[in-house]
C-alpha cells in the first residue's frame, strides 16, 4: 500500500539519529527545524527568504488561526493552505489544541470538545478532534496532528491521568474522521503554481498523496504516564508520534527528563516530533536523545525584539556596547543578512524603529536555527555528536560570559 510519508534513518550515533522524510511536496532531511508560520506567514519573514535561501522544506502553519482568520472554507475555495501563501513546499498544521488550551479563561471543556471565545472578537467558537481535522484537511497540509488536551506542566498525577484519558478519546475520534475524510472528500490532486519548483522536492510515485496523521504523547513530567501514553498512542497508531506538553512552565530538568527516557523508546521507523521546544541547547539535548522534528516560535519572536542567536550566545543588538559594532551578527553566520549588515547598522535601525529591523533579525536567527540542524545532521552522520553538541554548547556560553 502507498504511504503518504515515508521515514527512513540514515545514520545513529548514540541515541541521536538522522534520517529522510519523504512528504509529496518535498524531502526533508532530520533533525529538522521548522519554522511557525502562524498565520500563513513566518512572522517578518518572505517565503522566498525561506525556500531560495534557507532551503526550510518545511513549515507550521496553526489551526487555531486560520481557522478563526481567514476561515479554512476560504483557503480551500482558494485552492488550500499551499496555493493561497504561495508555499510550494511541505506543511505540518497543527491541531489548534494548544492555542486554545492557552486561553485558560475563555475556555470550556467538554468530552465533546473544547469551546472557547476568538480572541479576534470574543465570538462563541467550538473546537473537537472531528473539527479539528477537518479543518486540516481543508488547509491540505501535508502533515495533520490529532487534536489534544495539554495540562499544565506542573499538574499532578490525577489531573495528569484525567487528561492522558480525554487525548487518547480525542487521538481515536481524530484518526476516524481523518481516515473519513481521506477516503471521501479528497480529490487527490496537487495544485502546483510552479511545478518546476515543486518536483525535484518531492511527488515520488511511491507516495499516497494523502495526508499524514500524527498522534500526541502527554503524560506532563510523570514518567510513567509518558509512557503509558505512549504505548497506547501505538496502538491506536499513527503516521509519526509527537511529543506534546513540554515547555509549558516546568522545569528544564523535568523535560530533559522526559526526553531521555521517552525518545528512545518511540517507534525507530517513524518519525518524533518535539512539540514547541525551544531554545538551541534544547534542540541539541533533544536531538542527543533521537528527536527528528523541532518548531519554535524563539527565532522570529526574538528578531522582533532585537534578541540574536549567535554560535558565541544569544545577544541583544539594541545594547549599546553594539553602538560602533562593524562586525557582521555571528562571524561565523553565511545568511544574507550576515554577509550585508553590521551589528552597529542593524542596532541604528532598531532604535530608529525601522521595520526591516525585526525582519533582518529573523531572517539570521532563522538562519542560525536551519544551520544548527545541518551541523547536527552532518556530525551524526560522521559519529562525532556528542563532541559536536559538547563543543557547540560551550561555546554558546561565551557571550555570556564575557557580560559577567
Ligand atoms: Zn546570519
Amino acid at each position: 500500500m502507498r504511504r503518504p510519508i515515508e521515514f527512513e534513518v540514515n545514520a545513529s550515533d548514540g541515541n541521536a539519529r538522522t534520517g529522510t522524510l519523504r512528504t509529496r511536496r518535498s524531502v526533508i532531511e532530520t533533525p529538522v527545524f521548522m519554522p511557525v508560520g502562524t498565520q500563513g506567514a513566518v512572522k517578518g519573514v518572505r517565503l522566498e527568504w525561506l525556500d531560495d535561501e534557507h532551503d526550510a522544506r518545511i513549515i507550521l502553519g496553526n489551526t487555531y488561526h486560520l481557522f478563526l482568520r481567514p476561515g479554512h472554507e476560504l483557503i480551500q475555495r482558494l485552492g488550500g493552505l499551499h496555493k493561497f501563501t504561495s508555499w510550494e513546499r511541505a506543511i505540518l498544521t497543527d491541531s489548534g489544541g494548544f492555542q486554545v488550551f492557552s486561553l485558560t479563561d475563555l475556555r470550556k471543556l467538554s468530552e465533546e470538545g473544547v469551546e472557547f471565545r476568538s480572541h479576534l472578537d470574543g465570538s462563541r467558537q467550538f473546537l473537537s478532534p472531528e473539527i479539528s481535522v477537518e479543518v486540516q484537511a481543508a488547509l491540505d497540509s501535508e502533515i495533520v496532528m490529532a487534536f489534544d488536551e495539554c495540562p499544565p506542566g506542573d499538574a499532578g498525577n490525577e489531573k495528569t491521568r484525567e487528561s492522558l484519558e480525554l487525548t487518547l478519546r480525542w487521538a481515536k475520534r481524530s484518526k476516524e474522521r481523518f481516515e473519513e475524510l481521506q477516503k471521501s472528500d479528497r480529490k487527490g490532486g496537487l495544485n502546483y503554481q510552479r511545478p518546476d519548483l515543486a518536483l525535484p522536492y518531492g511527488q515520488t510515485s511511491a507516495l499516497s498523496g494523502r495526508q499524514a496523521l500524527f498522534g500526541i504523547i502527554q503524560g506532563a513530567g510523570h514518567l510513567d504516564l509518558r509512557v503509558e501514553s505512549l504505548e497506547r498512542t501505538v496502538e491506536i497508531g499513527f503516521d509519526g508520534y509527537a511529543i506534546g506538553g513540554l515547555s509549558v512552565g516546568e522545569e528544564k530538568d523535568v523535560m530533559y527528563g522526559v526526553l531521555e527516557h521517552i525518545a528512545p523508546k518511540m517507534s525507530s521507523d517513524s518519525p518524533r516530533y518535539l512539540m514547541g521546544v525551544g531554545t538551541p541547547e534544547d534542540l541539541l539535548e533533544a536531538v542527543s536523545h533521537g528527536i527528528d522534528m523541532f518548531d519554535c516560535v524563539m527565532p522570529t519572536r526574538n528578531g522582533r525584539t532585537g534578541g540574536v542567536f549567535t554560535s558565541r550566545g544569544k545577544i541583544n543588538i539594541r545594547n549599546a556596547r553594539f553602538a560602533e559594532d562593524e562586525g557582521p551578527l555571528d562571524p561565523e553566520c553565511e545568511c544574507s543578512v550576515c554577509r550585508r549588515y553590521s551589528r552597529a547598522y542593524l542596532r541604528h535601525l532598531f532604535q530608529a524603529g525601522e521595520m526591516t529591523a525585526a525582519t533582518l533579525l529573523s531572517h539570521h536567527n532563522l538562519a542560525f536555527y536551519l544551520n544548527l540542524m545541518r551541523q547536527a545532521r552532518t556530525a551524526i552522520a560522521g559519529g562525532s555528536f556528542e563532541s559536536f553538541k559538547k563543543a557547540a554548547l560551550g561555546k554558546m556560553t561565551e557571550i555570556e560570559a564575557e557580560a559577567v
